[in-house]
C-alpha cells in the first residue's frame, strides 16, 4: 500500500537521535503499528526525490535480522521513514535501564548483527555504516534486528553535518579517512558488544591499574554529571599506524593491552573530548572485554577479533559467523 502521512496516527514518542525523532504510529487503514522516523533534511527538492528513490531499495531488504520497511514519503521539510515497530526498543535503552547485558545474550546480539550484516552485504552490497546499540532493536518475540543502515548516499550526505557525537563507533581506518568497508562495521560491532557486556561505553574512563577497576568504574560512570577526569596523552604524530611499534599487531597485542587510557565523554568540554577520543581510537590499543576472566574466553577472543586495528587482519561478518 501507498503510505500517506494522514493515515498515520501518532501514539507515542519513541526517542530522539541526532538526525530526527522516532514515533510509534498506527497506520489506521490497516491497524498496523509502525515506527515513523522523521528526518529533517536540508536539501533541494531534486535531492529529496533522489533520497526517496534510494530508500526504495529497502523494500527489497527482507531478513529476520533487519527491521522491515513499510515506505518513505516527503512531509516538507522532513522525510518520513516508516519501519517495523520493535516493542522492546534499542539495546542502548535496554542496558541504560537494566545495566550490563548477560554475556549469553550479548552473544545472541553478535549473531543477529552478523547475520544482518552478511545479508545486507552478500545480497545487496550494502554496508551498514552505523552499527551501535541504539541501532540494534529487540521485540518481545525475542528477535534482535538492525536498523538505520546506509542505503541512501544522498541521505547520508544531507545529514552529514549532524555527525558530532555519533562518530565514536568509527573504526580507526575510517577516522583516518580510508574507504568504508564492511570490516568497519565489524569494528563498530566489537565496540557495541563491549558496551553491552560492561554496561558502559568502553572508551569512557576506565583503567586504573589493570583489571580490578571494574565495579568502581561502573558506579562512577553511572553517576550523573561526572566531570571529565581523565586526560589523554598528547597526539603522537610521529607514530603512524601499521608501523612495527603499533600497539595492536598480533604479536605484541597482549603485553600492551593494559596501557590504554580511557577518556570520558561526560561533562567537560564535549567537542574537545570527541576529538581526543578519535585520536585515542587511532593511536591506542583497542579496548577489550575486561577484566580478564570475568567473561568466557570465547567472548574475549571474539571481541578481540572484531577489534583488530588493522582492517587487513580484521575478519568480515561472514568469516565471523563461522
Ligand atoms: P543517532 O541519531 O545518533 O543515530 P539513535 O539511533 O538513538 O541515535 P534514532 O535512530 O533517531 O536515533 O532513534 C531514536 C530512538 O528511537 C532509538 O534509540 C530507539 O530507541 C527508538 N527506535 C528507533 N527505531 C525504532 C523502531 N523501529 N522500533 C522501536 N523503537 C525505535
Ligand atoms: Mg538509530
Amino acid at each position: 500500500f501507498e503510505l500517506r502521512n494522514e493515515d498515520l496516527k501518532d501514539l507515542q514518542e519513541l526517542g530522539q537521535g541526532n538526525g530526527g525523532s522516532v514515533k510509534k504510529v498506527e497506520h489506521t487503514p490497516t491497524g498496523t503499528m509502525m515506527a515513523k522516523k522523521i528526518v529533517l533534511i536540508d536539501a533541494k527538492p531534486s535531492v529529496r526525490k533522489q533520497i526517496l528513490r534510494e530508500l526504495h531499495i529497502m523494500h527489497d531488504c527482507n531478513s529476520k535480522y533487519i527491521v522491515s520497511f513499510f515506505g518513505a514519503f516527503l512531509a516538507d521539510p522532513n522525510i518520513c521513514i516508516c519501519m517495523e515497530f520493535m516493542d522492546k526498543g534499542s539495546l542502548h535503552s535496554i542496558y541504560k535501564k537494566i545495566g550490563p547485558i548477560d554475556i549469553d545474550v550479548v552473544g545472541q546480539v553478535a549473531l543477529s548483527v552478523l547475520e544482518g550484516l552478511t545479508y545486507l552485504y552478500d545480497v545487496h552490497r550494502i554496508i551498514h555504516r552505523d552499527i551501535k546499540p541504539s541501532n540494534i532493536l529487540c521485540n518481545s518475540a525475542g528477535q534482535i534486528k538492525i536498523c538505520d543502515f546506509g542505503v541512501s548516499g544522498e541521505l547520508i550526505n544531507s545529514i552529514a553535518d549532524t555527525f558530532v557525537g555519533t562518530s565514536t563507533y568509527m573504526s580507526p581506518e575510517r577516522i583516518q579517512g580510508a574507504q568504508y568497508t564492511v570490516k568497519s562495521d565489524v569494528w563498530s560491532l566489537g565496540i557495541s558488544l563491549i558496551e553491552l557486556a560492561l554496561g558502559r561505553f568502553p572508551f569512557s574512563e576506565s583503567e586504573s591499574d589493570d583489571n580490578d577497576s571494574d565495579l568502581s568504574d561502573l558506579e562512577g560512570t553511572l553517576s550523573p554529571n561526572r566531570p571529565l577526569s581523565m586526560g589523554l596523552p598528547p597526539p603522537r604524530s610521529s607514530r603512524t599506524p601499521k608501523t612495527p611499534t603499533d600497539k595492536n599487531t598480533p604479536t605484541d597485542k597482549k603485553k600492551d593491552r593494559r596501557k590504554s587510557k580511557g577518556v570520558s565523554l561526560q561533562g567537560g568540554s564535549m567537542t574537545m573530548s570527541i576529538l581526543e577520543l578519535l585520536q585515542h581510537i587511532v593511536n591506542e590499543p583497542a579496548p577489550r572485554l575486561t577484566p580478564e576472566g570475568r567473561f568466557p574466553k570465547e567472548a574475549e577472543d571474539f571481541v578481540d577479533s572484531c577489534l583488530w586495528k588493522d582492517p587487513e587482519i580484521r575478519k568480515t561478518p561472514k568469516d565471523l559467523l563461522v
